[in-house]
C-alpha cells in the first residue's frame, strides 16, 4: 500500500547517526528541507557543528579495525540485506527522492533500481578482494600482495542523485572493510537518512556508517579532513569545491576520489539515426531535468541535419508535462531553487546576446516552485558562454559544424572530461570517436550509460577515481607488500 507523503516523512529519522545512535545536532537552527516544486518545508532535521563531526569520525575509526576483520562474507550480507530492504521499499525511496529533489517519480523509481545496485554489486564484490603469491625473480624470496582496506573514510555527497550518490560510495567502503562518515547534501539529505535506517535495521554495526547533515559544510567538513584518524575522502559535486577539498587532502596526503563537474558534448553526425540521436537527447538532456554531471551539455551537429535535429527535439521537449514530481502525469519536475533556475534565464540571455536562436523555451514560469521551461537554442556561436559553463537545468545549445575533425576539436575544448556521447551509424567513425574524445566514459549511440557494474568517472577537470565496476571497490583498498625469504632455503 502506499503512503501519504506525512506517513512517509514521519518514517524518516531527523537526527544525525552517531555510533548507532540517532542524536541532536549541536549545530544553530535546525535545517529546513524544501519541496522544490513548490517551495514549503518537508521536515527539519538535525543540524551537525565541528564537534559533531569529530564524533561521528572517533565511532568511524573505533569501528574500523573489527570491521576490517569482519569476515568478507558478513560485511557482504548486510550489504545484500540493505539491498532487499531497499527494493521491498522502492515505492516509499522513490517518493521521498522525488519530494525533496523534484524529479518526477518514475526517474525516482530509476534512480532506486540504479542506486541499489551498487548496494548488491558491491555485496558480490566483497567476497572476491584477491591478492597474489609467488617467488621473486631470483628465486631467493617469496612475494605476498595483499588487499587491506584504506581505513575510516569521509563521502561528501551532491543532491542531485540523493540515493545513488550515497550508495556509490557506501557500498564499495563498507564492502572493503572501511567505516565511513557520511555528509549528504544539505538540499536533499533525507533520502541518505532513511537509507542509514534501513542499513540499521539490516544490522550494521555501530560506528560503521555515520551520518551528519549540516548547513555549514565548509566549518564542519574542515575538522573531519584536517583529522590523523581519516584516511580517505571521496567527494561528488562541484570541480570549485572539489578542489578545495583536494587542497585540504594534501596537507595529510589523504587517499581521494574526486567525482566532479561536467560539460558533455552530444555529437550528431550526418549518418546518425536521427530517431535514436532524438531519444539519445532526450535522456543525456533532460534526465534529472538536466541536473546530472553526465548532462549533454553541448550539442555538436552536422550542418546538414541540425535543424530537423533541433526542431524534433524541441517537439519532444514541448511535449514534457511540467508539475511536482510525485504527480503520476509530470514528466519534467522543477529545477533545484531559485538560484539554479535565475542561472538559466542568465545563461539564455547570454545566448541570444551572442548570436544564438531560442527554438523553444528559454523561460521562467510564474508561480510556486522553481520551474523553467525545457529550451533548445540553436544557431550557438562557437566560443558562447554557455558552451563553457555546466548549464545544470533544462536548457540544450546547439553548434553546427563541418567536418569530423572540427567537431572533436570543438568537443574537447573543454578543461572537463566526464563524458561524451557520439551518434553515427559508421563503425570506423565510431570507434575514431572513442579514441579521440577526451572523456572518462562515452556513450555510443546511447544517451545513457550509468550502471553499477560500470567505472563511472572523469579525466582532466572532471575527477579522479572510479565508481563503480571492479575498479570501484579498489578506491578503498591499499596495496600491502611482503617479502620472505624462500622457504627451502
Ligand atoms: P557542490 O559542490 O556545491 O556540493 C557538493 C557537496 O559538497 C554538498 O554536500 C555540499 O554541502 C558540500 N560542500 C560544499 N562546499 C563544501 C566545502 N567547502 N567543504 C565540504 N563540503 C562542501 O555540488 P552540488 O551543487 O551539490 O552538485 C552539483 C555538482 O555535482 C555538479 O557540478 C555536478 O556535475 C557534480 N556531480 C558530479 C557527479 C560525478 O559523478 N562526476 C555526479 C553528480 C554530481
Amino acid at each position: 500500500m502506499t503512503l501519504s507523503e506525512a506517513e512517509l516523512l514521519a518514517k524518516v529519522p531527523t537526527g544525525l547517526y552517531i555510533d548507532g545512535q540517532w542524536v541532536e545536532g549541536r549545530g544553530e537552527n535546525a535545517i529546513a528541507v524544501e519541496d522544490p516544486a513548490t517551495g514549503k518545508v518537508l521536515l527539519e532535521i538535525a543540524n551537525a557543528n565541528a564537534q559533531d563531526a569529530l564524533a561521528a569520525l572517533a565511532a568511524a575509526d573505533a569501528a574500523q579495525a573489527k570491521w576490517a576483520r569482519t569476515a568478507p562474507r558478513e560485511r557482504a550480507e548486510i550489504l545484500r540485506r540493505t539491498f532487499d530492504l531497499v527494493r521491498e521499499r522502492a515505492e516509499e525511496f522513490a517518493m521521498l527522492i522525488s519530494l525533496e529533489m523534484g524529479k518526477p517519480i518514475a526517474e525516482a523509481r530509476g534512480e532506486v533500481t540504479y542506486g541499489n545496485e551498487f548496494l548488491r554489486w558491491f555485496s558480490e564484490e566483497a567476497v572476491r578482494i584477491t591478492g597474489r603469491y609467488g617467488s621473486s625473480p631470483e628465486g631467493t624470496g617469496r612475494m605476498l600482495v595483499a588487499k587491506r582496506p584504506v581505513g575510516p573514510a569521509f563521502a561528501i555527497t551532491p543532491w542531485n542523485f540523493p540515493l545513488a550518490m550515497a550508495t556509490r560510495k557506501i557500498g564499495p567502503a563498507l564492502a572493503a572493510g572501511c567505516t565511513i562518515v557520511v555528509k549528504p547534501a544539505e538540499l536533499t539529505p533525507l533520502t541518505t537518512l532513511l537509507l542509514v535506517k534501513t542499513f540499521e535495521e539490516a544490522g550494521v554495526p555501530a560506528g560503521v556508517i555515520n551520518v551528519i547533515t549540516t548547513s555549514t559544510s565548509a566549518a564542519t567538513s574542515a575538522p573531519i579532513i584536517s583529522d590523523r584518524r581519516l584516511r580517505k575522502i571521496t567527494f561528488t559535486g562541484s570541480t570549485a569545491v572539489g578542489r578545495k577539498l583536494l587542497e585540504q587532502s594534501a596537507e595529510r596526503v589523504l587517499r581521494t576520489s574526486m567525482e566532479l563537474g561536467g560539460n558533455a558534448p552530444f555529437l550528431v553526425f550526418a549518418d546518425a539515426d536521427l530517431d535514436a540521436a532524438v531519444n539519445g537527447a532526450m535522456l543525456a538532456k533532460m534526465r534529472n531535468i538536466g541536473q546530472a554531471c553526465t548532462a549533454a551539455n553541448r550539442f555538436i551537429v552536422h550542418e546538414s541535419v541540425a535543424e530537423e535535429f533541433a526542431h524534433r527535439f524541441a517537439a519532444r521537449l514541448g511535449q514534457l508535462q511540467l508539475g511536482r514530481g510525485i504527480d503520476a502525469d509530470t514528466t519534467c519536475g522543477p529545477v533545484i531553487d531559485q538560484r539554479a533556475r535565475a542561472n538559466m534565464e542568465r545563461l539564455v540571455e547570454a545566448t541570444v546576446r551572442e548570436g544564438g536562436q531560442v527554438i523553444t523555451g528559454g523561460q521562467s514560469v510564474a508561480g510556486d516552485g522553481y520551474f523553467f521551461t525545457p529550451t533548445v537554442l540553436d544557431n550557438v556561436q562557437p566560443g558562447s558562454t554557455i558552451l563553457k559553463e555546466e548549464i545544470f537545468g533544462p536548457v540544450a545549445p546547439i553548434v553546427r559544424f563541418k567536418t569530423e575533425d572540427e567537431a572533436v576539436a570543438l568537443a574537447n575544448d573543454t578543461e572537463y572530461g566526464l563524458i561524451s556521447y557520439a551518434f553515427t551509424q559508421d563503425l570506423k567513425r565510431g570507434l575514431r570517436l572513442v579514441e579521440s574524445l577526451d572523456t572518462g566514459m562515452t556513450g555510443l549511440n546511447t544517451g545513457l550509460v550509468s550502471n553499477a557494474a560500470a567505472p563511472f568517472g572523469g579525466v582532466k577537470e572532471s575527477g579522479t577515481g572510479r565508481e563503480g565496476g571492479v575498479e570501484g571497490i579498489q578506491e578503498y583498498l591499499e596495496t600491502k607488500y611482503v617479502m620472505t625469504p624462500d622457504p627451502f632455503l
